[in-house]
């Protein structure tokens, strides 16, 4: 048996792993669990029909670039696009990390931003949010300037916790730096306070977005950077050539040109957070962080146990075990109202002895 050589430091990497199974109900990765409307289904397999399957997809990708520029009153040169938001994070840890830099980010947070640190050996800095999960933009900047970090990164609104950072926060900290500020924007559609407009101003911030929540495109794996002209040219030295294929970027762009079509599913999924975070309360234990995404972060000294009984219910929901800082709180993303009922009412039963 050949010992095989892997990467120093693969071995003990942590995989990005989700349990999956065929759930009843899953609310466990803040998808939508509402699949593309009919109408721009109707619309993309026209399109579909015209591919030229044989040619590299250029024209394609740049159609989708130049709409997303024009939306935010930017040019094409101004946006990359790429295979989600992950490909965008990883290349951008890539591109301003590397050994014996550092790289800033609040905790706890996206967890693969650890895991893009380690693969572009950087050295991770997490900053603490406060014990509410409140972001403190002081301790942010000094964990900067002290580390001399050559990229920040800020999820707002955040994952997992679900709470916002104060587009006043963000500014007071790209004032207040001299490194690469990246904004991940993921979940940006469900409540507003995008930092896109202070993009001009500040041409060290950049903001990654996605297809996959707001606009229920997962499966496509598309996302894009917003940046200046620079950022862009040298975070896409990073990429293989022709990264985004043809289907994606078709599928991307007729979902972008027919947005409006999402709205309604948007406001659904708000007011089903409004509805679920005020119920949740009602739960004796239960701690529920505000939360201004298509998810909710709780906490509940029964955690595991409920999770496990939502398991044997066949409802995927995430669970943090023992996480430093989530130990016994667990991640609800908001499904349809009657999928949210049947969570809710398996958890209250629980909690209540009723099982
Ligand atoms: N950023 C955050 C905060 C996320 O939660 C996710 C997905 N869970 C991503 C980025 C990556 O999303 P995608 O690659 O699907 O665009």
């Amino acid at each position: 048996m050949i010992k095989l050589k892997y990467r120093t430091g693969l071995k003990d990497m942590p995989s990005y792993d989700v349990v999956e199974r065929d759930w009843n109900i899953k609310v466990n990765a803040n998808e939508s669990n509402l699949n593309m409307p009919p109408l721009v289904e109707e619309r993309l397999m026209a399109r579909l029909s015209c591919v030229a399957f044989n040619r590299y997809p250029n024209e394609q990708v740049d159609t989708l670039a130049e709409q997303i520029a024009a939306n935010f009153n930017l040019t094409k040169e101004n946006v990359l696009i790429a295979n989600g938001s992950s490909e965008i994070l990883e290349k951008l840890f890539f591109a301003f990390g590397g050994r014996g830099r550092k790289i800033v980010f609040p905790w706890p947070s996206f967890s693969m931003y650890k895991i893009y640190a380690k693969f572009s050996a950087s050295t991770a800095v997490p900053v603490d949010l406060r014990e509410d999960f409140t972001f403190d933009p002081i301790a942010f900047v000094d964990a900067i300037k002290e580390n001399k970090a050559s990229l920040a990164v800020i999820c707002s609104p955040n994952n997992p916790t679900g709470t916002k950072i104060p587009v006043a926060d963000i500014e007071y900290i790209a004032k207040n730096i001299d490194c690469a500020l990246a904004i991940d924007e993921a979940y940006i559609e469900f409540d507003g306070g995008t930092v896109t407009g202070l993009l001009k101003e500040y041409p060290h911030m950049m903001v990654a977005r996605t297809f996959s929540k707001a606009y229920a495109l997962a499966s496509a794996r598309v996302g894009y950077l917003l940046a200046n002209k620079k950022v862009i040219e040298m975070v896409s030295k990073a990429c293989m050539p022709y990264h985004v294929n043809v289907l994606s970027a078709i599928t991307a762009d007729t979902v972008y040109q027919m947005r409006d079509e999402y709205v309604p599913r948007i406001q659904m999924s708000i007011a089903e957070r409004k509805r679920m975070s005020e119920l949740l309360k009602q739960i004796d234990g239960m701690t529920v962080y505000p939360s201004v995404t298509n998810f909710i972060l709780v906490k509940h000294p029964k955690a595991t146990q409920i999770n496990e009984y939502l398991e044997s219910l066949g409802i995927g929901i995430r669970s943090f075990g023992n996480a430093p800082r989530l130990e016994n709180c667990l991640r609800l993303s908001m499904g349809t109202r009657e999928e949210n009922d049947t969570w809710y009412k398996a958890i209250k039963d629980f909690v209540e002895g009723n099982v």
